[in-house]
């Protein structure tokens, strides 16, 4: 099935319209005469659209209130239909919550192509918020962070210069900043600067730019999660429907009318922010599970993974050969038993610095047990690796490092070395190859590089 639609409409004739023309897109389609069997129905599963009659009984305007007032129903999208043709019908809906709002009884591909729109992105919040449940992270709360900067809208149009009165309107009921723009401008906004909100008013001479202008937003990286709006020219528009599939979050009619889109804008930045802060925590939470919080290098978890990516790169013939470079440092259990633990935290944070200022961007550092460090040089060869190595140890070992307290500490690290074969297979090895010669470096008296060798294997 392709979505849940409840449609609440007291009328049999125009339930069983809707519901003919929702049949071939086989959504799962069930039916509510009040808003007392809406509020039965929800109680057992909620739907992913609801779709309301403005005549509900009671109401349509006052039935969405109610609907947005129930707590469980917050999230659930709800399209009005049925609404006059006019500016004070749609925004008495948005104003009551309602996230679109439909003249008439909507035409099979109106309807449509609104759906998949809204599905589509109730799909990727849905995923979004469930990640978030499951890492156990509910603190999102609008302005958690302390700083929630002002909304960023831009309206893009050939005539950028001439919208002024737009801008300054549309700023006003916002409560944004909106700047104006024409197509060019709009697709070089620099990542850092890319608006939360995009209105793109549609060019009826060219309402193919216009199209294109949405879908090339939609795939950019920079403006992927921004809210599109498409702005038609007049009441009614060829391109409307396409706007939608190629990726608007919804289409306004004509004139432009700076109170209905701020009542849009509204809902749907607020949306948008919040899938922000969810994302940037995800993010967060990610790389928390990634680092070390001691060096804030990687740790072994990562540390696998990488190895591992990287072998079957390798085994495939992606990349070419790489080495694995194990480092211990000597006798740092003495390092705590003279100066305390608290001191032997110091020295490692400052290996970790000294092992990262020597390498170079392509090249993973890792803290991979107690004093044990691994360093990974992707295309590197045995010559590379043995130079790398020995820049490592005398890093390690040149300068003492202060403790504080007139203090200070002279440590040495044992390396131990391998690189990988070309031949299939071999790529898990090259770990415990390294780790022998690191074993090799200890029995040889320490603060030494020592290359694993293939007799040493036997
Ligand atoms: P070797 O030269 O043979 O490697 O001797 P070693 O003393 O370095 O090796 P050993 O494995 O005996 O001891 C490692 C010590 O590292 C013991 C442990 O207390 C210390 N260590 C492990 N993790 C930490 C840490 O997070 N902080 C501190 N301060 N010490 C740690
Ligand atoms: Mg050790
Ligand atoms: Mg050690």
């Amino acid at each position: 099935m392709n979505g849940r639609i409840l449609i609440a409409d007291d009328l049999v004739t125009d339930r069983i319209a809707l519901k003919a023309r929702l049949a071939l897109a086989r959504y799962d389609v069930s039916l509510a005469r009040s808003l007392h069997e809406v509020l039965a129905q929800v109680k057992d599963a909620l739907p992913d659209v609801i779709l309301l009659d403005i005549g509900f009984p009671d109401g349509g305007i006052a039935a969405c209130r109610r609907l947005r007032d129930n707590p469980a129903l917050g999230d659930v999208p709800i399209v009005i239909y049925g609404a006059r043709d006019d500016r004070d019908a749609r925004i008495a809906a948005l104003g009551a919550g309602a996230d679109e709002v439909l003249a008439g009884l909507p035409g099979e591909v109106e309807l449509s192509a609104l759906l998949r729109s809204i599905l589509r992105d109730k799909a990727l919040r849905g995923d979004l918020l469930r990640r978030r449940d499951i890492l156990g992270v509910s603190g999102f709360a609008e302005g958690e962070t302390g700083f929630d900067p002002r909304v960023k809208a831009m309206i893009v149009t050939p005539n950028a210069q001439g919208a002024v009165v737009w801008r300054r309107t549309l700023s006003e009921r916002l409560g944004a900043e909106v700047s104006a723009a024409p197509m060019e401008v709009a697709l070089e906004t620099r990542p850092g600067a890319v608006p939360d909100a995009f209105v793109i008013v549609e060019t009826p001479a060219q309402p193919g730019a216009s199209l294109r202008l949405v879908s090339e937003l939609r795939a950019r990286p920079s403006s992927r999660e921004a809210v599109i709006l498409y702005q038609m020219a007049g009441p009614s528009s060829q391109t409307a429907d396409l706007a939608l599939d190629f990726g608007a979050n919804a289409i306004v009619p004509g004139p432009f009318d700076a109170d209905e889109l701020a009542l849009r804008l509204a809902r749907l930045t607020s949306r948008k922010r919040e899938v922000d802060r969810v994302r940037a925590l995800l993010d967060d939470r990610l790389d928390e599970a990634l680092r070390d919080p001691l060096t804030g290098i990687h740790n072994r978890r990562y540390a696998d993974a990488y190895l591992d990516r990287l072998c079957r790169a390798h085994r495939s013939s992606v990349s070419g050969p790489f080495a694995v470079l194990l480092l211990d440092l000597d006798h740092f259990k003495g390092v705590n038993d003279r100066f305390g633990h608290v001191a032997g935290d110091h020295v490692l944070r400052a290996v970790a610095e000294r092992l990262l200022g020597e390498l170079r961007d392509q090249d993973m550092v890792a803290r991979v047990g107690g004093e044990e460090f691994l360093v990974v040089l992707p295309n590197a060869d045995a010559d590379g690796a043995r130079v790398m190595a020995e820049r490592l140890r005398q890093s390690v070992n040149e300068e003492s490092i202060a403790l504080g307290g007139g203090q200070s500490i002279r440590i040495s690290v044992s390396v131990g070395v391998a690189v990988s074969h070309s031949g299939a297979g071999d790529c898990q090895s090259v770990y415990e190859r390294a780790d022998r010669a690191l074993y090799a470096s200890k029995a040889g008296g320490r603060n030494l590089v020592t290359f694993f060798r293939d007799r040493d294997a036997a």
